[in-house]
């Protein structure tokens, strides 16, 4: 995204990426914000639309959703290709070659692969969560990222599982994706090999085989809302954008859209000569929410409600309350700010309760599932 506007401004843009197009260790998942803002997204041949989302807790049994804006779910493959071919497109020139050092030197930039040096005026780091360029970027310490592992699973369903353990701070997911099933786990708090562990159990108990399976591993900024403040999102000759900048929902783990929109602020302002505004623009498009979800994540996924697991809760009243329902619907479609989220569920919460409380007597489902 960057590269593209860099290029087509009319600059010259050179594009490291080592591996390029590739299955980056991801879901796939794209909300209906990213596609609405890009929709190029949508006309991908490969990419599977879903409606369909069901969601589980061992406490509180299942619930289904039908999404009324579908999620997108891409191949990571397909998803770099069209955004490699984009750039290239509009003239940035693309070198699948690992960058091994850059060096300042006096108003630019020495930047080093085995190929030799390049000269550059500047600079937008976009190398993922595992940044090796550590003098520019967020600088993670470990309480700033998730675990996130799974599996890439031969077979096919057409609907999104969610699974969500109370106690637990984060939650599992399958995915459909064309031709195979992304099925992982992503949390804070607990050992990888105990996280593998219970997501090896949720597969044997679905019956979902790891026979021919490939197993996947990465880390996924997840900032705690005290990082937020000073994080490095911008320097002397240089940007960061996505995970290099930290730049994830902490609640849902999104971060496809954010390193695009990202990508292309760092992109357009940079080739303007308004590189200062960087930070400022991507504060206040969405890092101060961002900043305020991680004071929530902690909340929900390890908090109580009435005796019960604010997860459990969420779904219980799901299947009573077509006001929840609603609202969830926001969370998944990316569409509305967390701070406009907690206000709605608080201010509407007794209407909730009360619906709950009619729904329960007249022991009506609004969203089917089970117990
Ligand atoms: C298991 C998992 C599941 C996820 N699921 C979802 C999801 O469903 N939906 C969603 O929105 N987000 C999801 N995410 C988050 C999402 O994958 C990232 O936020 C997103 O890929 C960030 O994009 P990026 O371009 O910043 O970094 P990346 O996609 O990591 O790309 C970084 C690129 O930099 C290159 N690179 C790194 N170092 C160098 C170097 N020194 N020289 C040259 N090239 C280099 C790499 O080859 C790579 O291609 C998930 C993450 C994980 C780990």
């Amino acid at each position: 995204m960057a590269a593209r506007q860099v290029a087509a401004a009319g600059a010259h843009a050179i594009l490291f990426d080592e591996k390029m197009a590739w299955e980056k260790p991801c879901g796939g998942g794209v909300t209906y914000k990213a596609y609405r803002q890009y929709p190029f997204l949508e006309k991908s041949g490969s990419v599977r639309r879903v409606t369909r989302t069901c969601l589980h807790s061992p406490g509180a049994g299942a619930v289904s959703l039908t999404l009324d804006k579908p999620m997108l779910i891409f191949s990571r493959r397909e998803l770099n290709q069209l955004l490699l071919d984009r750039a290239a497109g509009a003239g940035a020139e693309l070198r699948r070659e690992r960058v091994l050092g850059m060096r300042r030197e006096a108003e630019r930039w020495a930047v080093r692969t085995a190929a030799g040096e390049v000269k550059a005026d500047f600079v937008i780091v976009a190398t993922g969560a595992r940044n090796p360029l550590r003098d520019t970027g967020t600088a993670f310490q470990a309480a700033d990222t998730m675990t996130a592992l799974g599996y890439y699973v031969p077979r096919e369903q057409g609907h999104i599982d969610l699974e969500f353990f109370g106690g637990f701070e984060g939650y599992l997911w399958v995915f459909p994706r064309a031709g195979h099933l992304s099925v992982g786990i992503c949390g804070k708090g607990e050992a990888a090999t105990e996280m593998r562990a219970r997501l090896e159990r949720y597969m044997e108990s679905r019956g979902i085989s790891r026979e021919g399976a490939t197993f996947y591993g990465h880390m996924l900024p997840s900032l705690e809302a005290s990082s937020w403040r000073g994080n490095r999102l911008a320097g002397d000759g240089w940007l960061a954008a996505g995970d290099a900048g930290g730049l994830v929902d902490p609640v849902t783990g999104e971060g496809i859209y954010y390193a695009m929109r990202s990508g292309e602020l760092a992109g357009t302002l940079a080739a303007e000569g308004r590189e200062a505004e960087y930070a400022g623009a991507v504060t206040g498009e969405f890092v101060h929410d961002l900043a305020y979800a991680s004071t929530l994540a902690r909340r929900l996924f390890l908090g109580r409600y009435l005796f019960g697991a604010n997860t459990d809760r969420m779904i219980q009243f799901l299947r009573r309350s077509t006001r929840l329902n609603g609202i969830v619907q926001e969370l998944f479609a990316g569409t509305m700010p967390y701070h406009d989220l907690r206000k709605q569920i608080k201010s509407t919460l007794h209407l909730t309760l009360t619906e709950i409380g009619v729904n329960l007597f007249l022991r009506r489902i609004v969203s089917e599932g089970n117990e």
